[in-house]
C-alpha cells in the first residue's frame, strides 16, 4: 500500500531521514516508534506531501505521490495529529463533515455518514453532533478528530502522536477504540508514537527509528526478539 524507497530528507544541513526503505502492506497497523527527533513525523508527513524527499520516492499503491496533486492526495488520506486541530467555531457534525463537503457529497449522504462516524468512535450523535469543540473533553475531541479523518473513507490513516495530549485513562480507551476501528474497517494505518507500550500494544508491524535510520522493523515479537541493544533499551522495559 505504501512504499518508502531510498528516502533521505535533509532540512538545510540537518539530516532528518537517511536512506529509509520500508513497505507497509494493505490493512496493516504500522507503528513508527523511536526517540524524539528520530524522524518519525517526517516519515509520516512524506505520505501526504507535507514533506518532500531530498532523495528517493514514496509510492501509494505503486504511484509516486509527487504525481498526485497535493490537495487531492490529502483528501484521500486521513491525518490525525496530537493537537487535533478541530475547527473551534464549527459543531462536531460540521467538523466531521469537512472532507465529504469538500468532495461535494449530497447533504443526506453527509448527514448519514456523520452519524455513522460518530457511532464508530462511540460518541452518541444525539448528544454530541451539535456541540462545539470547547464542550468536549480531550479524549472526546480526539475521537472527533478520528471520525473526521475517516469520514470520506480514505484508504490510509496517518496518526502522529494521536493520544499524546489526553490523560492516561482516556488514552487507554482510545487505544482500545483504535484497535477496534482498525479491525472493523481494515484501514491501513501508520501511527507515530514515542511511547513503547503504546507501540507494542497497537502494532501489527513495528518500525524502529534512530537518528533518521530504521534500526529494526517487522512484527512486534520479531522486533523485540531480534532487535539489538538500542531496540531492547527502547522497547524492553514496557514489553516485559
Ligand atoms: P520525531 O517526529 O521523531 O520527533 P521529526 O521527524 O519531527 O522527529 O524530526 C526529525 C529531525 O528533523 C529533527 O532533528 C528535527 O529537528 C528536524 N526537522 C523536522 N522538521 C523540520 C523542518 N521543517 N525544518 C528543519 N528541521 C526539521
Ligand atoms: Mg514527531
Amino acid at each position: 500500500m505504501i512504499a518508502f524507497d531510498g528516502i533521505s530528507v535533509r532540512f538545510g544541513g540537518a539530516t532528518a531521514l537517511d536512506g529509509v526503505t520500508e513497505e507497509v502492506a494493505e490493512g496493516e497497523l504500522c507503528v513508527l516508534v523511536g526517540p524524539s527527533g528520530s524522524g518519525k513525523s517526517t516519515l509520516l508527513r512524506l505520505v501526504n506531501r507535507l514533506v518532500e524527499p531530498t532523495e528517493g520516492a514514496v509510492r501509494v499503491r505503486g504511484v509516486d505521490v509527487r504525481a498526485v496533486e497535493a490537495a487531492r492526495l490529502r483528501r484521500s488520506i486521513g491525518y490525525v495529529i496530537q493537537s487535533v486541530g478541530l475547527f473551534p467555531h464549527r459543531t462536531v457534525a460540521r467538523n466531521v463533515a469537512t472532507v465529504p463537503r469538500l468532495l461535494g457529497w449530497p447533504e443526506a449522504r453527509i448527514e448519514a455518514r456523520v452519524r455513522e462516524m460518530l457511532a464508530l468512535v462511540r460518541l452518541d450523535p444525539a448528544e454530541f453532533a451539535s456541540r462545539r469543540p470547547r464542550e468536549l473533553s480531550g479524549g472526546q475531541a480526539q475521537r472527533v478528530g478520528i471520525a473526521r479523518a475517516l469520514a470520506a473513507d480514505p484508504d490510509i490513516l496517518l496518526m502522529d502522536e494521536p493520544f499524546g495530549a489526553v490523560d492516561p485513562i482516556a488514552r487507554r480507551d482510545l487505544r482500545a477504540e483504535l484497535r477496534r476501528i482498525h479491525a472493523a474497517t481494515g484501514k491501513t494505518i501508520l501511527l507515530v508514537t514515542h511511547d513503547p507500550g503504546e507501540a507494542i500494544e497497537l502494532a501489527s508491524r513495528l518500525v524502529v527509528l534512530r537518528d533518521g535510520r530504521v534500526v529494526a522493523s517487522g512484527g512486534p515479537s520479531e522486533v523485540l526478539g531480534g532487535g539489538g541493544a538500542f531496540v531492547r533499551a527502547l522497547l524492553g522495559g514496557d514489553a516485559a
